[in-house]
Formats: structure tokens, sequence, C-alpha cells
């Protein structure tokens, strides 16, 4: 095995939901939409099966030239992949290799080290702040002549803060022209903070900012792998040229493109979803928790020590979360029924500790 590939973390997905006794259980453990696709998205996917002895359309056009059009940016800055995360691992394989270094937070996104060391590149993670949001100045302070690429998970996951837009641009004016900036927005229709930037907006005069957006999360598409970065000619030319070909089946293609222009249906889940964050926020503050203010479709309970402990209370309860040991649980907002049986187990939890 190449030296690069020894003591790779592994990426730990969120444990499926399993019932005891016959009753229902709900995953909330991996940031899925709790909706089933939007309308006409299945009767795309379907139609588009009826054509798998074919390889997909391999530039995405019809994808790209829906996504340019609604972004009001050229066909030419747009790359599909699959997932946002394929077309993350597809950056940092134009960009970083052995020597380099990619800067980002952490706790993040636990896909960044994995692709970052896939690659050979090195890690270079700054602590997230007390209240779990990005420390800016300490990733500027980060950056070195071997630094390639930084990220910058806006929301952040796990902990669902976000970046505002006048500390974001301050940062991007003082990187070094010849670094890219990720802005990793997975959850970005979530967001209901005005100060929160459009990645799109900051791209635009920044040939070294890209945008990773994902169909996986609001769009409620996440099994069908495809997502897209918005950049500029060099950086999405070279994703177009490093991508696996015919990576995003036609079936992802025609349903993403079904998915935008369902935008109406999009919206009202959104508002639900998000609506429903507001609620479970309340709840667990009424309860006593603080958890730090999410922009995201999960909350974020940094419990420590405690975090096993807890995880484990609420798959008893029936709900499966997402705890990343000795750091704290992050829990996706999801239907209504396994909301309420989470707060629940909270509630019994702070009794009972
Ligand atoms: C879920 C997520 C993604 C998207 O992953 P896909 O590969 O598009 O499913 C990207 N970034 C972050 C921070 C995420 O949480």
């Amino acid at each position: 095995m190449s030296g690069n590939l020894r003591g790779i973390p592994l990426y730990k997905p969120g444990k499926p939901a399993q019932g005891a006794d016959g009753r229902p259980a709900y995953k909330l453990s991996s940031n899925e939409n709790p909706y089933p696709p939007l309308p006409g998205v299945v009767e795309a996917a379907v139609a588009a099966a009826g054509s798998l002895n074919r390889y997909p359309d391999l530039g995405c056009t019809g994808l790209v030239a829906e996504l340019a059009a609604r972004l009001g940016v050229p066909e030419s800055h747009i790359a599909t992949g699959t997932g946002s995360v394929g077309v993350a691992q597809s950056l940092i394989h134009s960009t970083a290799g052995p020597g380099d270094e990619v800067v980002y937070a952490w706790r993040s996104f636990e896909a960044y080290p994995i692709i970052v060391q896939v690659n050979g590149a090195t890690s270079v993670q700054v602590p997230l702040t007390a209240d779990g949001g990005h420390d800016l100045d300490a990733m500027l302070a980060a950056v070195t002549d071997r630094t390639r690429l930084i990220f910058v998970c806006n929301p952040n996951n796990p902990t669902g803060t976000v970046v505002h837009r006048a500390e974001l641009e301050r940062f991007l004016d003082a990187v070094p022209a010849d670094v890219l900036v990720v802005l990793d927005e997975a959850y970005n229709e979530f967001v209901r903070d005005p100060e929160v930037p459009d990645g799109i907006e900051l791209y635009r005069d920044r040939p070294n900012v890209c945008v990773l957006r994902t169909f996986s999360k609001a769009y409620g598409l996440a099994g069908l792998r495809v997502g897209f970065a918005v950049g500029h000619e060099p950086v999405a030319e070279a994703l177009r040229q490093t991508a696996v070909p015919f990576g995003v089946s036609q079936l992802a293609q025609d349903a993403a493109v079904a998915s935008l222009r369902a935008e109406k249906a999009l919206l009202e889940r959104v508002d639900a979803l998000v609506a429903e964050r507001a609620r479970v926020v309340a709840a667990l503050v009424a309860q006593g928790w603080t958890p730090n203010e999410t922009q995201a479709n999960f909350v974020w309970l940094p419990l420590g020590e405690r975090t096993s402990d807890f995880a484990a209370a609420c798959a008893a309860a029936g709900v499966v979360v997402r705890p990343f040991p000795g750091d704290g649980v992050r829990v996706t907002i999801g239907e209504t029924e396994g909301n309420d049986l989470f707060l629940e187990a909270a509630e019994r939890f702070r009794k009972e500790s």
C-alpha cells in the first residue's frame, strides 16, 4: 500500500435507522432530507432509467445550462461531479499533492481530512472558536508558502455556525491570490441569517474563489450523487479534466434538472424544515441546553465526554443521531415525530445526568 493511503481515516456514514421491537426509528444522523424527491423528479429518473444501456451525457450539458441560467454565471464556470464531495476531491487532486498544505477549520466536514490525505497532501486543521465558529484570523495565520487550498464550510458541518459577509470578505482580501479558497455551501438553502453571503456573489470578481453546492441536502437527492462547483475558468476547467468520466449518471442529471424546476415545492419544504429547526432549538433551550446558533438542517450539542452516552440514549428512544465521541452530537432536523422523540430523549438525559 502506498504511503499516502496508510492510516486514512474512515468516512463514517450515519447509522441506519433500526427500530427496536417493531417501533419505527428515525435516522437523524446524515443530514438527509426527510421528504421524498420533489414533484416530477421520480418520473424524470424513471424515464432516464430506460436508457441505462447508454453512457450519460459526459458534459452534463442540460444540467449545466439550467444551473448557469439560474445562477447567472457562464456555463464554462460550472463543473459537476459525483456529489460535492466528488468535486471537492477533484479540487484537491488538481491543486495539492505531496508537500502541499490544505487549511480548514476543525472540527468540520469529515470528508476533508480523507480527500486531502488520499492526494498525499497535508491537512492543517485550525481549531474552531469556543462557540463552534471558524477562526478566520487563525486560518489566515496558518497559510504558508506551501498552502494550496483553504476550505471554508459555511454553514459549518457539524456545528451549524456561519461566517458573515464582512469577515469573509476581509479574509478573502488577505489570502494570497495563488491560494484557492473553496466555499463549501452544502447547506446554503437553509440559511436565514441575512449577514451570511451567497458565495456566488463573492466568487464573481475573485479568480481564486470557488463555491461548492450539492443536490444532496435541500434538494433531497443524496442517493443520486450529484453536486457542482462554480469557479473561474482555470478552476472549472481543471475540474472537468480531473473528473471521473461519466461519473454523474443520466438519472442524476435528469433528476437534478427536474428538482431545479420544482423550485416552489423546494422552497416550501426548506421553509418547513427551517421552522422545524426553530422549534427544536427553542425546545432545547427551554430544557436548559445551550445549543449554538445553527443555520443548517441540523443542531449541534457540544456534549464532550457525555457524547457517546447521549447518542446511546437517543438510540434507545428510537432516534439515530451522529456522535463525534469526546466532542459533540449532531442531530439532523427530520420528520416531526423523529424530532419529538429526540427532544424527549434530550429532556430525559438532562434530568438524569
Ligand atoms: C453533505 C455535505 C456535502 C455534500 O456531500 P455530497 O457529496 O454532495 O452528498 C458537502 N459538504 C458538506 C460540508 C456536507 O455536509
